[in-house]
């Protein structure tokens, strides 16, 4: 793929000329933008452990730190292979324009360490989390940039680096001032972590489901027929909540294939029927029993080319590409993974008619119940999981209809009506503290 930095100039310049016209200091406004395209700062260097026979290897790490007009830098920690510096500087910009589509008070960073963390032993892992969080101990903090996990760093990752981050801030500086916990979110329940973030990204997505229902006039959500690509954490909640709330899911697939039912699966049946198997390709679950001759195996590229109504990526990048686009049959797409689909794809869908809901907005339930997290433990008081996650539904609702109305008014796609809506935001903040 091309470098991803360029790419999120190329669109940061497409969404420039729709705004141009709102803005009558034409040289502020272009001010703004050239400020945008680069991040304020990325920090790089080499992250040293002992391996467990002994020998020092060195891992190359990153922190890139976008924007900070609308609050505290915010973005996930990577440890992936494929980590570069235009990657995390790419998806710093994009975490600027997620945290303002819900209008979170946050602005975007991205951090990541080139390494294979399959590779590592449990003991290399934490050695290397906490030198992660070591490096970047004047840089991150609860006012300044608060990281998650992302792409091979979890909730336990988070617990050391947390710890890490607390001891090497009181070696250089003495009696702690700042709160731990509230720089990184993400965290496992037992450590500050909050209640519904589990399920945030996958049952977000779904209440945007529900508003695009509405919109498109939608009448019997049983005739809607959904397929899912991915039952992980996100593609599984939301199934999950998009069965609960009537929708028929006739799809769903994990790495090793998935499974169609014309009549609609059972979502909470199937994981947990693949639980005892193994594999989801021997679970064909209704809402009654699971019987595999009920439906059909179907590969993952079959299901990226099911004819539904709603195609749901919610495993990888760039699934939906070049290639496989023209044969794509679903009405609508709901982005739930961060970019599935390629740039070139993106436009013969566009050509085709599809409406595609953006990942920035999709998926925006996860770093939104982050924040909530954040807030949590920056007042040292804890929600419960239904106060969590009905404090989710208006900011999602509100994100949506911002984008719709903004979509019809410059008569553009709602990728583009996303990107409008946030960096207008961003840009506006950039005014109010006359920084451009
Ligand atoms: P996960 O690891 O829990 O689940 C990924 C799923 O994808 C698994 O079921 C896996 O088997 C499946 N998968 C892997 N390769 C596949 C393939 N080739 N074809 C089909 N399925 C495949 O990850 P997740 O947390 O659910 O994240 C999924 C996507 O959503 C990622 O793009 C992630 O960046 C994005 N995302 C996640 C969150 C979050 O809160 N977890 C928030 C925003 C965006």
């Amino acid at each position: 793929m091309s470098n991803p930095h360029a790419q999120a100039v190329t669109q940061l310049n497409k969404v420039a000329k729709l705004l141009e016209s709102q803005y009558p200091d034409k040289k502020v406004f272009a001010r703004a933008i050239e400020k945008l395209k680069k991040p304020d700062r990325v920090i790089e260097g080499q992250l040293t452990i002992v391996m467990d026979d002994g020998s020092q290897k060195k891992f190359q790490a990153y922190r890139s730190q976008h924007d900070d007009a609308r609050g505290p830098y915010k973005g996930g920690i990577r440890f992936h292979p494929n980590v570069t510096k235009e990657e995390v500087m790419a998806l710093s910009t994009w975490m600027t324009w997620k945290c303002a589509v819900t209008g979170i008070p946050y602005g975007g960073s991205k951090g990541g360490v080139v390494v294979d963390p399959k590779k590592l032993s449990a003991a290399e892992l934490q050695k290397l989390s906490r030198a992660y969080a070591r490096f970047l101990v004047n840089d991150i903090g609860p006012w300044t940039d608060v990281p998650a996990p992302d792409m091979g760093t979890t909730g336990p990752v988070m617990s050391w680096m947390v710890d890490e981050w607390e001891k090497a801030k009181k070696e250089k500086s003495g009696p702690l001032m700042e709160n731990a916990l509230a720089t990184f979110t993400g965290k496992p329940l037992g450590l500050g972590g909050s209640q519904g973030r589990d399920e945030a990204t996958g049952l977000g997505g779904a209440y945007i489901l529900e508003k695009l229902a509405k919109e498109l006039g939608w009448q019997r959500k049983k005739d809607i027929t959904i397929a899912v690509q991915g039952f992980g954490n996100v593609g599984y909640w939301f199934a999950y909540h998009a069965d609960q709330l009537g929708y028929k899911v006739v799809a769903v697939s994990d790495s090793r294939g998935g499974v169609y039912l014309e009549s609609g699966l059972n979502p909470a049946k199937t994981l947990e029927c693949k639980k005892k198997a193994g594999q989801i390709q021997d679970c064909l679950c209704d809402h009654q029993q699971c019987q595999v001759s009920l439906g059909k195996k179907i590969s993952n590229e079959e299901l990226l080319e099911l004819e539904v109504d709603v195609l749901v990526p919610a495993a990888l990048e760039s699934v939906i590409t070049i290639e496989n686009a023209p044969k794509i049959k679903a009405k609508h797409i709901i982005e739930m993974a961060n970019g599935p689909i390629t740039p070139e794809a993106d436009e013969i869908l566009e050509k085709k008619g599809i409406l595609i809901i953006p990942d920035v907005l999709a998926n925006a339930g996860g770093v939104t119940t982050s924040y909530f997290e954040w807030v949590q433990n920056l007042q040292g008081y804890y929600w419960t999981k239904a106060e969590v996650l009905a404090k989710l539904r208006p900011l999602m609702e509100k994100a949506f209809d911002q984008m719709w109305q903004l979509k019809q008014t410059i008569k553009q796609s709602a990728r583009i009506a996303t990107y409008a809506q946030a960096v207008k935001l961003v840009i506006d903040s950039l005014i109010l503290r006359g920084r451009v």
